[in-house]
């Protein structure tokens, strides 16, 4: 795709002077900032395009050499070309527009959230069944973590003097630049080791195995993702990772889930459906007795109300619906078979399915 315009980017003429530059960048960066906009990657496309922009046009030599040569005049061998500019560069840019501290209280982070090391997440499946998911419950989740020892201790990293980046001045032929990376030797904490107990390792970490209750709620699905922040690995001068559930559902013999609904399908005689019957099915919590109509048809549905699942963070809980299959036999002894063709040519026997068809709906018989 063909690069747009830097001054078309920032949204300034030609004859834009520097403070208006900058001004117009301080705007689109605090709009495009990807803080405000997580996850959305046009707004991080955009964000880098102004920075981009801003870069060559707030450089007096370069803002020349495009106004010459157009792009081709400042990309190749400035390390921005291409859009190849990363976070990295784009954030330490920063300091020059908004001031050293004046960054971090625009999005109220204390400094950004960009700068705060976190430990890695972890990740543990969770098998629930059919009564687990539909009621909540509470699980013990045993987890191997990366803990900071007991009694180790901690000092400014000398590489970096504890900011946790290395800058370094590249001289090109657009000038000097300053890149900032990641500092080698703290790993971008900006903290090193100073004393640490036996066991611990060159970070000052241990690996423990912890027990931590959670509380499922009800409703959860397969594949779902809870996550508990912070209990997950540390890190010296950063903090916790996340420890991340993820639910998987064990299926049911005989229920079947359906959204918040629970399915069974049952099966009654041919006799049972015409003369009627009580009986059990099984649920999520258990057997419960109902009634079968006498005439009942198959296809017809029951509806045990809230014998269902629970909504996900709501109040209201799923049925449980019970599809009526009626099983027609299929051998006949001679007995049988003379006393049902006994029967084939008597009236009532005759399909008539206008009749019923109303009374059928969601009729619910149900005893405990
Ligand atoms: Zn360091």
């Amino acid at each position: 795709m063909a690069k747009r315009d830097y001054y078309e980017v920032l949204g300034v003429s030609k004859s834009a002077s520097p403070e208006e530059i900058k001004k117009a960048y301080r705007k689109l960066a605090l709009k495009h900032h990807p803080d405000k906009n997580p996850g959305d990657a046009s707004a991080e496309d955009k964000f880098k395009e102004a920075a981009e922009a801003y870069e060559v046009l707030s450089n007096e030599e370069k803002r020349a050499r495009y106004d010459r040569f157009g792009h081709q005049g400042v990309s190749g061998n400035g390390g921005f070309g291409g859009g190849s500019m990363n976070m990295e560069d784009i954030f330490s840019q920063f300091g020059d527009i908004f001031g050293d501290s004046g960054f971090g209280s625009f999005f109220g982070g204390g400094g950004g959230s960009r700068r705060t090391k976190k430990g890695t997440n972890l990740r543990v499946k969770l098998k629930l069944n059919l009564k687990e998911v539909a009621n909540g419950v509470e699980k013990k989740i045993k987890v191997k973590r990366h803990l900071i020892a007991e009694g180790v201790t901690f000092k400014n990293c000398t590489t970096c003097q504890g900011t946790g980046q290395v800058k370094k001045v590249v001289n090109t032929m657009l000038g000097q630049m300053v890149s900032a990376s990641t500092c080698p030797s703290c790993g971008g904490s900006g903290q090193i080791v100073d004393k640490k107990p036996q066991g611990a390792d060159a970070q000052g970490l241990v690996i423990k195995e912890e027990i931590i209750p959670i509380n499922i709620p009800g409703g959860v699905g397969d594949g779902m993702q809870l996550s508990l922040s912070g209990k997950g690995n540390e890190i010296p001068g950063g903090i916790a990772g996340d420890l991340l559930i993820v639910i998987e559902e064990i299926e049911d013999d005989v229920l079947m889930r359906d959204g918040n609904n629970v399915v069974f399908d049952l099966y009654v005689s041919f006799v049972d459906a015409a003369l009627g019957t009580t009986l059990e099915v099984p649920t999520i919590d258990g057997k419960v007795k109902i009634k079968l109509d006498p005439g009942t048809q198959g296809g017809k549905v029951l509806r045990l109300k809230g014998k269902g699942i629970q909504e996900l963070n709501g109040y209201g809980k799923g049925d449980q619906l019970i599809h009526v299959n009626v099983w027609t036999p299929k051998q006949l002894n001679k007995e049988e078979r003379e006393k049902l063709e006994s029967l084939r040519n008597s009236e009532n026997f005759r399909p008539d399915p206008g009749k019923s068809e109303k009374s059928i709906f969601d009729k619910v018989k149900e005893f405990f």
